[in-house]
């Protein structure tokens, strides 16, 4: 991945009618990356999508590829786009004349476009016997297979996915996830991904950018998404955490209503007197037994616990709330339902959201 910019956002906005979906966007996405974009129902990740490939008008605002300005471009002469969906395959045509639709388009030789179509099938990893069968004898994940194959036979420089794998079952999901990772590292293509969900991202993903109410709320790499969210909104939306309400003291020592912090936490980055949010994620969370040392320790009650297979995750009432821990499967507690317990964890593990 370069850190050049191939796609370049400027003050995107989109209205429809009163109504405005995307309020100013400034984005670059770099040549060869895998970028996605997440976010609840709603946020404005198609209305985005649409603008890029062409589908859809920009009211306000820039989009250039490399130097090219291509927001005025129709989508059918914008060379470097293609949307995959696996539903606009042709299902009366085999996978071979599938495949070889856009270069059939560009009147490529029959012998050409047959040879290229057999080296997609490899590249997807599809038995070049395919070629001969007919799209409506093909499994749901021979499907995104031979969609992918045809999106690439566009030669595309940038490959835009939108929420391709959401109808597929859990296994094949999986499955695809790790492919398409593959397959975006043997290619060398730019994609560009959306979806609602948060482990698709994370599982895939150079950089993320998470959306919410047609705007950008954080761009980063996937870990620091998850690690270090600038807001309330991020860190709930990827995945469970536990939030308490602090304020700084002095501008170095936290203090909140329900954590014993130990004297020498001294962390905060906030001014004197500023209020944040200590997020620590459910897997930093531990129980205390008597010798431990946290910096940060808490009283609660179990209040119920789940199986998540490899591990355990327990709900423990604290601080006038439900906190999430997770423990590994072998450290499971007997009986715990309603069992008095001390939590604790370290500021290492910890992350502060200011202005909250
Ligand atoms: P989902 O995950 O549910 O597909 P999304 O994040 O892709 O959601 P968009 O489809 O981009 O969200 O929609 C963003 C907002 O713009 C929504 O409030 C939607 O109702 C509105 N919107 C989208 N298309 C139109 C349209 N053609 N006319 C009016 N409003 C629209």
């Amino acid at each position: 991945m370069s850190d050049i910019a191939l796609l370049r956002l400027r003050g995107v906005v989109k209205k429809f009618g009163g109504f405005t979906a995307l309020h100013g966007i400034d984005l670059d996405i770099r040549e060869g990356e895998f970028f996605t974009i997440v976010g609840p129902s709603g946020s404005g990740k198609s209305t985005m999508i649409r603008l890029l490939v062409g589908m859809d008008d920009i009211s306000a605002g820039e989009i250039m590829l490399r130097d090219q300005r291509i927001d005025q471009t129709p989508a059918n002469l914008r060379p470097t786009c293609m949307v995959f969906q696996s539903l606009a395959l042709f299902p009366h045509m085999s996978v071979g004349q599938n495949i070889e639709f856009p270069l059939k388009l560009r009147k490529d030789s029959p012998a050409k476009r047959r040879e290229r179509a057999l080296e997609l099938l490899d590249l997807l990893r599809l038995p070049r016997t395919y070629y001969d069968k007919r799209i409506s004898q093909c499994s749901g994940g021979e499907k995104q297979r031979v969609a992918l194959a045809r999106a690439l036979a566009f030669d595309p420089e940038i490959l835009f996915f939108d929420e391709p794998l959401s109808a597929l079952d859990y296994r094949l999901r999986k499955a695809l996830e790790k492919e398409l990772k593959d397959l975006h590292v043997r290619t060398g293509k730019t994609f560009v991904y959306i979806t609602h969900s948060l482990e698709e991202a994370m599982v895939m993903s150079d950089r993320i950018a998470i959306m919410k109410e047609g705007k950008i709320e954080q761009i980063a790499v996937a870990d620091e998404i998850y690690s270090a969210p600038v807001s309330r909104f991020v860190a709930e939306f990827m995945g469970e955490v536990n939030l308490f309400d602090v304020i700084s003291v002095d501008g170095e020592t936290l203090q909140s209503s329900a954590l014993t912090i130990s004297n020498d936490v001294t962390q905060s980055t906030l001014p004197v007197g500023g209020k944040g949010l200590l997020m620590v994620r459910p897997e930093d969370v531990q129980f205390v037994g008597s010798k431990d040392h946290f910096d940060y320790v808490l009283e609660g009650k179990i209040h119920a616990e789940y199986a998540l297979g490899s591990r355990i995750q327990y709900e423990v009432e604290a601080d006038g709330k439900i906190l999430t821990v997770e423990t590994l499967r072998e450290s499971r507690i007997k009986d715990s339902e309603g069992l008095p317990v001390t939590l604790g964890f370290n500021a290492s593990k910890t992350h502060l959201i200011g202005d909250a």
